[in-house]
């Protein structure tokens, strides 16, 4: 039986940092969901699909053929064959993200392509409802949060790392509709797993939390 690490938590919580850091220092695989829901929003953003019409959006999704593969240890996502990391971590494709991921449609296809890969190899996978739905028998399930202050912070000075335009009000405003969106939506809404333990990284160091997260993964893989 694989041996699986369940993440979920807001945008800019510090989810995939943690994440990929205990991947490596676990010899676990890194599984990012949340680039399948961008690579899917690229694909409707491509296509000129209206991202609030359900009917075209649950069509859509039948053409795009998601997949994942590593290279260098990282995850590179495939959509229709193509390596498209390099166009999903913009705001655009986030926001697009969180609308099109509240689709049924979207989720049951990448969902079922989440299980299996978790059901084949020993991961960490985080996401927004990878406790809850994705993988309820997580061995190990963490709910990472911050306030949306320091989160938008996080998020602005990532955005200027990679020479991107942006503001932090409105980054703090997107981060705060995301999060709602993402909370409030039918279709497995972000909330914490009942045996969940949650995590508040707004005022612990990157490392405090790699240690904190490895504790507890370590502890119950024994
Ligand atoms: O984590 P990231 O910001 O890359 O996720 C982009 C969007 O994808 C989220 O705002 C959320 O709406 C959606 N998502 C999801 N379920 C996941 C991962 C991401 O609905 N497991």
């Amino acid at each position: 039986m694989s041996f699986n690490v369940a993440i979920d938590g807001p945008a800019g919580a510090g989810k995939s940092t943690i994440a990929r850091a205990v991947a490596k220092r676990m010899n676990l695989i890194y599984v990012d969901t949340g680039a399948m829901y961008r690579a899917m929003a690229l694909f409707m953003l491509r296509e000129g699909v209206d991202l609030k019409d359900a009917q075209a959006v649950a069509e859509k999704c039948k053409e795009a053929d998601i997949s994942i593969g590593y290279e260098g240890g990282e995850q590179v996502v495939y959509l229709n064959g193509e390596n498209v990391n390099s166009y999903l971590r913009t705001q655009e494709v986030g926001n697009a993200a969180s609308i099109t991921s509240a689709q049924p449609s979207v989720r049951r296809k990448l969902v079922e392509m989440q299980q299996k890969l978790a059901a084949q190899r020993d991961c960490i996978m985080d996401g927004r409802d990878i406790g809850t739905c994705v993988l309820p028998g997580a061995q190990v399930k963490i709910y990472l949060t911050a306030s949306s202050g320091v989160r938008a912070k996080r998020r602005y000075e990532e955005l200027l790392e990679k020479g991107q335009d942006c503001d932090l009000d409105t980054i703090r405003r997107e981060i705060e509709e995301r999060d709602y969106r993402d909370m409030n939506r039918e279709a497995s809404p972000l909330r914490q797993a009942d045996d969940a333990v949650q995590v508040d990284t707004s005022d612990m160091t990157v490392e405090e939390v790699i240690t904190r997260i490895m504790d507890i993964c370590q502890e119950r893989r024994r």
